[in-house]
């Protein structure tokens, strides 16, 4: 048993004096105890974030990115649990290819959830410990889409297609993206929504919503930001930006390449940016620049997902997963640390905030200089 005293955000109380105490799962909340750890006055010890959308790569993309380097990059970057998206080598709709998958993940060190994605044996899948399933829009209209729709588990909709990379795009995209909305249902997620329309629909068929950090910042010149779904024009980027205050979670959409691959020539060079450690320090600068609310953070980076994938996480209270952000009002310049990919288009973008410990488990996962092999779970099983 651990006990940590500080400031903490408790839910309904905000950021208060606390001592939280626990092992595995938080035990007590007190206000007062002989702690074994005393934050410093500036640090908040914060619900540890939630990263629904991750491409951990591994399998035959190890290349590029192995479930070590980017849990690690997660750990430094303040995420307690990521959700691997399925576009791997072999491509996990098979059960074999998911047994493989989740055996490989036990080498994570931050908890996580694994999608899988349509294909003829989901039946078989269902009954695997699975979070969920992942649905293109051109899944849409294959036959083995029936026993996803009826599967209920979690679906994550890509409102993206892949022609949409192609000249034209932002119009012709933006519309496919609105349409594919209007052709599901069940228990959906829209995930990495670019327009504040495609947050609208999302909400008005009942279903939950996230965006990326990139999609509110960046503008698109070069392979480095090259993204699907593609970064939109100077308005429409503008405009996501009040989808902050009702979108459902943030996501990183971590999705890295080597650097040699990045810079092949722009047609045929890989889509994706590999800033998964980007995301909690992002919002939280906006909490400290007056932006956002600090619940509203908390929706974003952990209340929400954990909602999302009906996990008890995301919440500093007693029975809930002792998975912890601790962050602080700093000025640096974002750079990642462990990922393969090895640089971003946000590296050197302006922070105030900075996660100076992560906690899985209830073991310290990165102290602030170093990230350490805790063992993270699979928070389905
Ligand atoms: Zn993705």
């Amino acid at each position: 048993m651990l006990r940590v005293s500080g400031k903490c955000y408790l839910e309904g109380r905000g950021l208060v004096e606390a001592c939280i105490e626990f092992d595995r799962v938080i035990r007590k909340v007190r206000s007062h105890c002989v702690p074994d750890l005393t934050l410093r006055s500036d640090e908040l010890l914060m619900p540890g974030s939630v990263d629904l959308h991750v491409h951990v790569r591994g399998l035959g993309l190890s290349y590029k990115e192995d479930v070590s380097s980017a849990t690690s990059e997660a750990a430094y970057g303040g995420v307690t649990l990521v959700g691997d998206m399925p576009n791997t080598h072999p491509y996990l709709n098979t059960a074999e290819a998911v047994l493989e998958k989740l055996r490989e993940m036990e080498r994570s060190r931050i908890d996580f959830v694994v999608y899988a994605g349509v294909g003829s044996e989901t039946k078989k899948l269902d009954a695997m410990p699975i979070a969920g399933y992942k649905v293109f829009p051109e899944d849409l209209e294959r036959p083995e889409l029936e026993d996803v729709l009826s599967s209920s588990k979690l679906k994550i909709l890509h409102p993206e297609v892949p022609n949409s990379l192609q000249g034209q795009r932002t119009l012709r995209a933006l519309w496919q993206e609105l349409a594919s909305l209007r052709l599901v249902r069940g228990r959906f997620h829209v995930t990495h929504c670019t327009s504040k329309e495609t947050v609208e629909l999302a909400h008005g068929s009942g279903f939950t919503a996230d965006l990326t950090p990139h999609h509110l910042l960046l503008h698109e010149s070069d392979c480095w930001d090259k993204v699907n779904p593609p970064l939109r024009d100077e308005t429409t980027r503008r405009a996501l930006w009040d989808s902050l205050w009702v979108a459902e979670a943030v996501v990183s959409d971590h999705a890295p390449h080597l650097p040699e691959e990045k810079r092949w020539h722009y047609d045929i060079c890989p889509p994706g940016i590999a800033a998964i450690s980007f995301t909690t320090p992002f919002i939280y600068s906006l909490v400290f620049r007056g932006v956002l609310s600090v619940d509203r953070a908390v929706q974003l980076l952990s209340k929400g997902p954990a909602t999302i994938l009906g996990l008890k996480m995301g919440e500093i209270a007693e029975g809930f997963a002792a998975n912890f952000t601790v962050v602080r009002r700093e000025y640096w310049r974002y750079s990642t640390a462990y990922t393969k990919a090895s640089h971003t288009p946000l590296d050197g973008y302006p922070l105030n905030a900075r996660v100076t410990m992560t906690f899985v488990q209830g073991k310290v996962a990165f102290d602030g200089g170093e990230v350490y092999p805790v063992r993270g779970v699979n928070a389905i099983a």
